[in-house]
């Protein structure tokens, strides 16, 4: 469409939500479909937070907010980062944004200029790439491959970085693969960037509660680097809280203003309520989201063991997050009644057609050769859902 921007036209539509979109319309249809594409917690939001937003409402937190975010939210993000990261921060070096969709894109925005180079290792969280094309910056990607449980090595890194890098971006635990890096696979990154000074990184925590591993870690540890280290977390993992719209960025102070500047001429402070809930959330300990990880960690045993079990795909085991990234390319060039499947993302509409599973193409994580499968949905239909796979795969030959 010529009357809209070169910019929009050169975007790609997020595959997640495509993906969501069709298993809603086929159900909309009455179809029972599973939809294993969306990675949000299927839990409610905890009824203490909901409470905390009742209340905000009746106390009439109605007014604009600080773009930044209230300043008592900012304090309880540092008192976070101290308690659980031991990460030391002060209130101004947080930026609370609507969602850690929006503290990515600000970051992104904020730091990378025209042709400079941004690092991402494959596979990545599907917008990424998108927001680096915004910035209309170049993606430099490392590909990352399931028999190193897609993780990169520090010679990667180092061979990947030309004079025009600007910006690592990377998220542990890891959306779509599920991989976590260990303090010390960190501190072999961090050596790296230590002898790279211009280099900013990107660590996109957002599941840091999903581990199932040990205790969380963080490439802004390593105080050679923490000053270029720049850390999105957000509520809509850890406390399912994905349609509150709240998460934040904790960096520098020269980011952390450019944020808000940006920010405050495109969106402002993110919803008054959703910040009171937020707040509740780092108030009030993390029992409910232990319980739902402990939740999550039941059902990745139960999916990996039937996974393991379906014929021609090769799965790894997850350590954090709620997805498996198998491969499934053995299946590509099969056909069923004149339908061949060239590629994961025939693969995906074929699985949703036919077996009514919603899952998203490895493509738009960067991988051709995988899908990614949510287990964010309760037991009894991620079950039904692997067994449908099984099914609509033995039809392929
Ligand atoms: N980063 C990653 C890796 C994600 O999976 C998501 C999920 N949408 C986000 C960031 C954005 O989260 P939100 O905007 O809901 O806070
Ligand atoms: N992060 C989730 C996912 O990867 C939500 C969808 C989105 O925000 O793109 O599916």
């Amino acid at each position: 469409m010529t009357f809209l921007s070169k910019r929009i036209n050169n975007l790609s539509e997020s595959q997640t939500i495509k993906m969501a979109k069709l298993g809603r319309e086929l159900t909309a249809k009455g179809i029972d479909v599973i939809n294993l594409s969306f990675g949000e917690p299927d839990f409610f939001t905890p009824e203490h937070l909901k409470e905390a937003a009742k209340k905000a409402v009746d106390e009439n937190y109605s007014y604009y907010t600080p773009v930044s975010g209230y300043p008592e939210l900012r304090k309880a993000i540092v008192e976070k980062l101290k308690n659980e990261n031991d990460l030391t921060y002060t209130f101004d070096q947080i930026v609370v944004s609507t969602g850690a969709k929006q503290s990515l894109a600000n970051v992104v925005l904020c730091l990378v200029n025209p042709g400079e180079e941004v690092i991402v290792p494959t596979p990545y969280w599907v917008s990424y790439s998108e927001m680096i094309k915004l910035a209309e910056g170049e993606t430099v990607f490392i590909n990352a491959t399931v028999e190193h449980d897609f993780k990169i090595t520090a010679a990667q890194l180092e061979a990947a970085i030309t004079p025009k890098t600007k910006l690592f971006m990377f998220s542990s635990p890891c959306n779509p693969t599920g991989s976590v890096y260990s303090h010390e696979e960190l501190a072999s990154l961090a050596a790296v960037f230590e002898k790279y000074p211009n280099i900013y990184i990107i660590s996109d925590e957002i599941y840091e509660h999903i581990n199932f591993v040990d205790k969380h870690a963080s490439i802004a540890a390593f105080d050679a680097i923490k000053d270029r280290v720049i850390i999105i977390n957000g509520f809509s993992k850890a406390y399912a809280m994905t349609g509150w719209r709240v998460g934040y960025m904790a960096s520098n102070k020269e980011i952390a203003n450019a944020c808000d500047k940006l920010q405050g001429q495109i969106t402002s402070g993110t919803s008054s309520i959703s910040q009171r809930a937020a707040l509740a959330a780092y108030q009030n300990g993390l029992e409910t989201v232990t319980a739902m990880k402990d939740e999550f960690k039941k059902r990745r045993d139960i999916v990996y063991a039937l996974l393991k079990e379906v014929p021609g795909i090769q799965v790894n085991l997850p350590y954090g997050a709620f997805y498996f990234f198998p491969t499934v390319k053995d299946y590509f060039g099969k056909s069923v009644n004149g339908n061949v499947i060239s590629n994961a993302e025939d693969l995906c509409l074929y699985l949703l057609n036919e077996a009514h599973v919603s899952t998203v193409t490895g493509g738009a994580f960067g991988n051709e050769e995988c899908i990614r499968i949510s287990y964010a949905a309760a037991e009894d239909q991620l079950i039904e859902a692997v067994s449908r796979i099984k099914e609509a795969l033995s039809k392929l030959s």
